[in-house]
């Protein structure tokens, strides 16, 4: 009831006329010094789809909300709020964008039904890892594109996160065929989702704090989620039998920071510039907890919790790759943003793919492993 109430009073628009007043003080007037170099200081909220303090993801917000009230010497706070807190957890794109908040952080593709392009900035299904997919957003021109595709919602996008490659998730029947997947009830986001549906599965989109419940009570058969790390942290070990590999449909997926176009522009451009060094920072630092911590918890899932590891067979991952390239395709071909992001997106693709056929691909298959 909490939160109702208190979206009713984000709606009422006060929250915003209290943004408003805060800015309007901190407007420059002649003569004085530049904006920068005022102690003027900025309250911020920032709502996220993960619960308060998730761990990582949301110890990621928190930490990029630390960092930026050390680098701005206390200018500019920012108060992380949890998904549910001032605004359930997939409504946050509306709260930014119309102003009732300041920023928020969370993954493009839970956008999908407003702008389904949004999804490419997030991950595509045996698409671009996380190294490929920064190359792509910071060198390749993707930011820019996200840029262009997020100005009519009013808002400045930015990389401010990344899984790495993530796990294909946990199931509670075995999939052999891709027939396996058909009726299968699954909890998966972005353009994965449509691909399961083109197996004749029923894809559902549901914040991670839900996703436990709904497959403990069986309201979904199975979900993805993120790793061996954060997936033991959820406890699906507990509920569900077999844990599959690879993640197919999210190889290295994209967190983002938003933020309200016209909140931005009222900042001085030293604080523009410490929100985007610190959602860099939090981009590595997000990949660099995930990547030092899979390999041990995959360990604990399989000696200690005796989970069910199981490779997708081959013959379920080229359907699935097939399925996917019918989706890309179709999507493509009914809407001109998708096309124009993902010509972009596909041609770095097969730049970055073409130098790792004779870097890393050859690399790994030769470089010992330790077990
Ligand atoms: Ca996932």
């Amino acid at each position: 009831m909490k939160n109702v109430k208190r979206r009713e009073f984000l709606k009422s628009g006060t929250l915003l006329g209290g943004s408003a007043l805060v800015f309007g003080c901190g407007q420059q007037q002649q003569g004085e010094a530049p904006a920068v170099r005022t102690r003027q200081t900025y309250n911020w909220n920032m709502v996220t789809t993960w619960p308060p303090h998730f761990p990582v993801m949301g110890e990621g917000a928190d930490k990029m909300a630390e960092w930026i009230d050390e680098m701005s010497e206390g200018r500019l706070k920012i108060s992380v709020r949890g998904g549910g807190e001032l605004v359930p957890a997939l409504e946050s794109f509306d709260a930014v964008s119309q102003g009732a908040v300041e920023m928020g952080h969370g993954v493009a593709y839970y956008w999908a039904g407003k702008i389904p392009a949004a999804q490419f900035f997030a991950a595509v299904p045996f698409g671009m890892n996380a190294q490929q997919m920064n190359s792509w957003l910071y060198s390749g021109g993707g930011l820019a594109l996200w840029e262009e595709l997020y100005a009519p919602f009013n808002l400045v996008p930015m990389p401010a996160g990344n899984t790495g490659m993530q796990m294909g998730g946990w199931f509670n029947r075995k999939i052999n065929t891709a027939d396996d997947l058909k009726g299968l009830k699954m909890r998966i986001p972005g353009l994965g989702a449509n691909v399961i549906k083109k197996a004749g599965g029923a894809p559902v989109l549901t914040a991670g704090g839900e996703i436990y419940t709904n497959l403990e009570r069986g309201v979904i058969d199975a979900t993805e989620w993120v790793g061996p790390y954060h997936d033991y942290l959820m406890g699906f070990h507990r509920i569900a039998k077999y844990y599959y590999y690879p993640g197919w449909h999210e190889p290295g997926p994209v967190l983002e920071l938003i933020v309200n176009k016209q909140m931005w522009d009222s900042l001085p451009k030293d604080l523009q510039m410490i929100i985007r060094v610190a959602s860099d920072r939090a981009n590595i630092w997000m990949l660099s907890e995930f990547e030092s911590k899979n390999n041990t918890y995959l360990k604990k899932l399989v000696t200690e919790e005796k989970v069910n590891l199981l490779k997708f067979p081959d013959v379920v991952l080229s359907k699935l790759k097939s399925y996917a390239d019918e989706v890309l395709a179709e999507m493509t071909e009914q809407d001109p943003q998708a096309r124009k992001v993902f010509e972009s997106f596909d041609k770095f693709r097969k730049d970055v793919g073409g130098w790792a056929e004779v870097s890393e691909k050859v690399y790994y298959s030769f470089a010992e492993i330790p077990a």
